[in-house]
C-alpha cells in the first residue's frame, strides 16, 4: 500500500528547521505539485530552486519542514507558485496530483500525498477561524495558533471507512458517479461526528446499497493525503437479502462480483485494490 515503504521511515516529529541544500522542496500550485522529473519521480531540491529563483529575481518563499523518508528532508514551500512557463523553460514541469498516484518510486507518491495533506491544512489554516487574525506557527510542535483569541489549530485528517461487503463467493464492487476515478472501488464513506467506525459501516453500506451488514471485522487502516483521510478497512457480510438498492447519486455501478473475477492491483497502492485482492486470495486458497 501507499505506506509501505520498505525499510525507510517516516519521520514526522516536527522540527522548526530551515532546509539545506540537499532538502526536497514540495511546491504546489492549485491541484498541481513542481518536479524536477515525472518517470522516475523525482522532485526539485532546495540548492535548485533557490538558484531558480535568483534567476527569475525573486525571493526564496519561506519553508516549513515536513518530515523525513530515510535520509531525505521534505520541506513545504509555503507560498503557491504560478508561472508555469517561467518554471517549464527552466527545465521543470507541474504535474497533476491525481496523475502522479501510478508513478515509481512508490517512497516518493507516499511523500507526495503526505505532502499534500500538510500543505492543504496549512493553505487553509492561515486565518483564525474564531476571531478572523492571521495565525502563526509554532516552533514546539505542528500547530497554528492565533496571539490575539488564544485557539489552537492541529493538522486534521477526516476518517473514513472502506467496507468489503461479502456474500458467499462474492464482494459488493462499486463504481462511483461523476469522478475521475473509473477503476472498481468498494464501498466508503465518512465518519459523521458521534458516531463508531463499525456505525459508518453500517450506515455507508446503508446509504449506497440499501443491504443491512453482520459480522463487521476490522482489516487495516491506510493514510490517504490525496484526499486528507485516514482510511479505515472493514470486511462484513450481507445480513439477509442481498437485493442491492443502489443510491445513483453516488454510485453508477454497484454489484456481487465473483472472487475469480476480482482484478489484478496493478500498482500495490490502495487499501481497497488491497482488500479486494485478499478477499479473491482467502477464497481461491479456502
Ligand atoms: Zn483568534
Amino acid at each position: 500500500m501507499i505506506q509501505d515503504i520498505g525499510d525507510k521511515r517516516l519521520a514526522n516529529e516536527f522540527h522548526a528547521k530551515s532546509p539545506s541544500s540537499g532538502s526536497i522542496i514540495m511546491m504546489f500550485s492549485g491541484e498541481e505539485i513542481l518536479l524536477k522529473n515525472k518517470t522516475p519521480l523525482e522532485f526539485p531540491l532546495y540548492l535548485d530552486l533557490r538558484s531558480q529563483f535568483e534567476k527569475m529575481g525573486r525571493s526564496f518563499p519561506a519553508c516549513v519542514f515536513l518530515f523525513s523518508i530515510g535520509e531525505d528532508d521534505y520541506f513545504l514551500a509555503c507560498q503557491s507558485e504560478s508561472g508555469r512557463a517561467e518554471w517549464e523553460r527552466a527545465g521543470y514541469l507541474f504535474s497533476r496530483m491525481f496523475g502522479i498516484r501510478s508513478l515509481i518510486p512508490k517512497e516518493r507518491v507516499f511523500a507526495a500525498s503526505t505532502a499534500w495533506h500538510l500543505y492543504c491544512w496549512y493553505r487553509d489554516h492561515q486565518f483564525c477561524g474564531r476571531c478572523g487574525r492571521e495565525l502563526e506557527h509554532g516552533v514546539k510542535q505542528r500547530v497554528l495558533h492565533c496571539s490575539i483569541c488564544g485557539n489552537m489549530v492541529f493538522p486534521k485528517i477526516a476518517p473514513a471507512v472502506i467496507v468489503g461487503v461479502t456474500c458467499g463467493d462474492k464482494i459488493l464492487m462499486t463504481k462511483y458517479a461523476g469522478r475521475e476515478y473509473k477503476k472498481y472501488a468498494l464501498i466508503a464513506g465518512f465518519t459523521e461526528i458521534g458516531e463508531t467506525a463499525e456505525q459508518t459501516v453500517e450506515r455507508e453500506v446503508y446509504e449506497e446499497v440499501g443491504l443491512r451488514v453482520k459480522n463487521i471485522r476490522y482489516y487495516k487502516s491506510q493514510p490517504w493525503g490525496f484526499d486528507e483521510n485516514l482510511l479505515l478497512g472493514f470486511f462484513c457480510e450481507a445480513d439477509g437479502q442481498s437485493e442491492i438498492h443502489m443510491d445513483q447519486e453516488e454510485l453508477a455501478v454497484a454489484e456481487w462480483v465473483p472472487y475469480d473475477q476480482i482484478p489484478d492491483d496493478e500498482n500495490g497502492l490502495s487499501l481497497t485494490a488491497e482488500m479486494m485482492t485478499c478477499f479473491r486470495d482467502s477464497r481461491q486458497n479456502g
